[in-house]
């Protein structure tokens, strides 16, 4: 999907929500949108925040995490398990799944895609529950922390 589309379609399901929970579009949390859409992987609300400063946007960093807040509550953006105490955050696309190998030494996440556990999760059926979808997150050691921190040039 293009940066276009993936905007207009995160817009649309910001504004639905913001309407159905009678909440107001303002400026600050389109714009706010608009950057969590174009980043390609995960960041953190302090990254966030920088982007939009170097943009040179004022905001301040309890707009920039109530915005989070409210877009995770929408099911926009999603957050992170994370290890090491700080949030990271993703762009969610809504209804698709994710699974992710996590590393616990060093926190570091790749979303990988896997068919056969795909498959076998929409089997599943859960007695008075429809999935819509799911986030896995498998833990382990990468491979730069098992090979003691060495890092590889
Ligand atoms: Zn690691």
């Amino acid at each position: 999907m293009n940066e276009e589309k993936r905007k207009s379609e995160a817009e649309s399901r910001l504004l639905h929500y913001l309407s159905q929970h009678h909440m107001r579009c303002t400026p600050e949390r389109m714009m706010i949108l608009g950057k969590v859409v174009g980043f390609r992987s995960s960041f953190t609300s302090s990254s966030l925040l920088r982007s939009l400063t170097d943009d040179g946007f004022h905001i301040s960093q309890a707009t920039v995490y109530n915005s989070l807040r409210l877009l995770e509550t929408a099911g926009i953006v999603r957050k992170r398990l994370v290890e090491g105490g700080i949030d990271t955050y993703e762009y969610s696309s809504g209804v698709d799944n994710h699974i992710s190998l996590v590393c616990s030494r060093c926190g570091r996440s790749k979303v990988i895609k896997d068919v056969e556990i795909v498959k076998a999760l929409n089997l599943r059926r859960f007695p008075s529950f429809v999935m819509n979808g799911f986030d896995l997150y498998i833990r382990g050691l990468c491979s730069k922390c098992r090979s003691g921190g060495r890092v590889k040039k």
